[in-house]
């Protein structure tokens, strides 16, 4: 299995970067894994759309959505024949959201002349080519599922955006590698009390990566002005181990 970072960038992106946007791929078969903006013109100098087997949609906020917009102009305007329409997969209770997308650029069709979408339902695994997706719920400030992916007897593990909490310790189970969000520099950036939290420190990620006994430890979704290394350094003292840092156009074999 293979992973390509096509942009770490939290919602305000890093000079240059795209946001959340990940190409999983096994046996010739492709993931797009959230799709922020600048996510497209990354994809497009690498692949067409129609090589993609599938879209997948961790949750609504738009640096993991709204290049959808964008993917549409990558087709001919005409619809497509449905059995030909690039399969997306969305989150639980998304598509009145993007019914409004749609019309607020300008065709309530914007989306389902060319896309095949579907919601998860929220638990149940499923397969996309060789690949299987289990997804996970995670704490964050609207719903939100990470993804367990598995194919050739290996696991990469996904936590699109999360607090700690009992997703983010399940997806920490034993990966192979723990792609993880790690977006804060202080725990002033995220909510206060009463109000839940939804994202993580970097020493948080290495904690929940250490816990579970996964095998390696990618950061992403952060921002980094130079080398990144206050964000791997935290991450090192609680991991124990090595902890790389996504980089943008980077392909890593898991
Ligand atoms: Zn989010
Ligand atoms: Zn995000």
């Amino acid at each position: 299995m293979e992973l390509t970072v096509l942009g770490r960038s939290p919602a305000s992106p890093n000079p240059g970067e795209a946001c959340a946007g990940y190409l999983v791929a096994s046996n010739g078969s492709r993931i797009l894994l959230d799709i922020g903006p600048g996510v497209v013109a990354q994809l497009v100098g690498r692949h067409h759309p129609s090589e993609l087997a599938a879209v997948v949609v961790s949750h609504m906020h738009a640096d993991h959505m709204l290049d959808l917009v964008t993917l549409r102009y990558v087709f001919p305007w005409l619809a497509r024949p449905k059995e030909e329409r690039l399969r997306v997969i969305m989150p639980p209770g998304s598509a009145d959201q993007m019914l409004d997308l749609a019309r607020g650029v300008g065709s309530s069709r914007h989306f389902e002349d060319i896309f095949r979408m579907s919601e998860h339902d929220g638990s149940s695994t499923f397969s996309i080519g060789p690949m299987s997706l289990t997804p996970v719920q995670t704490q964050h400030y609207i719903p939100c599922w990470g993804f367990r992916i598995e194919a050739d007897g290996r696991r990469l593990a996904y936590t699109a955006d999360t607090a700690p909490c009992g997703g983010l310790t399940d997806l920490a189970d034993a990966p192979d590698l723990l792609l993880s969000e790690a977006t804060l520099r202080s725990l002033d950036e995220d909510a206060t009390p009463p109000e839940p939290r939804g994202h993580l420190l970097p020493a948080e990620a290495g904690t929940a990566a250490r816990d579970g006994g996964s095998r390696g430890l990618m950061l992403t979704h952060l921002p980094v002005n130079g080398d990144g290394s206050w964000a791997t350094t935290q991450a090192l003292e609680t991991f124990g181990a090595e902890v790389q840092l996504a980089a943008p156009g980077r392909t890593y074999e898991i």
